[in-house]
């Protein structure tokens, strides 16, 4: 697994960081609205975009909880859909892919 090791460090420190964000997200959806019904459209407003970040950090995050599992079972060479191996060149140059280039 040593020559996962980059891959794995970069893997990790992308999903601190949306964990953090996804946090940070959260607590901002939690905040009282404010009750004058302009601001209350602009909150809204910002909420809306906050959720789309939110949905979009959460499927990368997905994806990297799936990479570090499949490192995990030893899976991560394998391609989900052949079964070949996926050269480690794409690996690493798209450390979420589960697919060799002939599936993706
Ligand atoms: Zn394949």
């Amino acid at each position: 697994m040593a020559e996962y090791k980059e891959i794995i460090k970069l893997l990790k420190m992308r999903r601190n960081e949306l964990e953090r964000r996804i946090n940070i997200v959260e607590q901002d959806i939690r905040k009282p609205h404010p009750q004058d019904s302009e601001e209350q459209a602009l909150e809204r407003e910002s909420d809306d975009v906050l959720d789309v970040l939110d949905e979009a950090a959460r499927a990368e995050l997905n994806q990297i909880y799936n990479a570090l599992e499949r490192i995990k079972r030893n899976e991560y060479e394998i391609c989900v859909v052949c079964k070949e191996k996926i050269p480690i060149k794409r690996l690493k140059a798209l450390p979420y892919t589960d697919r060799c280039v002939v599936c993706a």
